[in-house]
């Protein structure tokens, strides 16, 4: 099995920190893409809502799709290609409008850049969440890889969100397991 690479092509908006944390995030999901805990549980998952914006919608097109690192419209490159836009969300428009802190990001089908909510990186940055931040990344990402909700709040067994949590899950794991160990040492 070819391992996956997970690269970090752009990223705005960042200041020296939030870019250390986002770089500790894009590793950590290498990791979490790579394990075999990953692969199983992606396999084993029902989904409940498989929409391919190409012709596919079958779950061994998914499989492919993800482990081939295939962005839409691109060739298979075992690579997880990200941009990413730090930004403020608000709902209405000016003059009336209000910061919007539900919405953790948004992406385009075909990406290829992901929008992520400001508000919620300043508090993952705050907590040092590393895993929110795979879970978040690796959902927006299969929407560049072409996967749409199936309206606007989707539903969380859809390919995004079963895909985003079971990765947070992992990395959560794998965040345990190295501070059980270094606290041991
Ligand atoms: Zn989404």
């Amino acid at each position: 099995m070819t391992p996956l690479k997970v690269t970090l092509h752009e990223l705005t908006n960042a200041g020296e920190k939030t870019k250390a944390f986002v770089q500790r995030a894009i590793q950590l999901m290498e990791e979490v893409v790579n394990t075999q805990g990953f692969r199983d549980a992606v396999a084993q998952q029902k989904f409940s809502y498989i929409h391919h914006h190409g012709t596919d919608h079958s779950k061994d097109a998914l499989m492919r799709y993800l482990f081939e690192g295939r962005e839409l419209g691109t060739d298979a490159d075992h690579e997880i290609d990200l941009r990413i836009n730090l930004r403020a969300f608000y709902y209405g428009f000016r003059p009336i409008r209000v910061l919007n802190k539900k919405t953790v990001g948004s992406t385009n089908l075909g990406g290829p850049v992901i929008h992520t909510n400001l508000y919620h990186i300043n508090n993952w940055v705050a907590h040092d969440d590393v895993a929110s931040g795979v879970g978040h990344w690796l959902h927006e990402w299969m929407h560049v890889v072409g996967y749409e909700h199936e309206d606007a709040n989707g539903d969380e067994n859809d390919v995004a969100y079963a895909i985003g949590a079971i990765a947070e899950h992992i990395a959560w794991e794998r965040l345990g397991s190295s501070r059980a160990l270094s606290s041991s040492s």
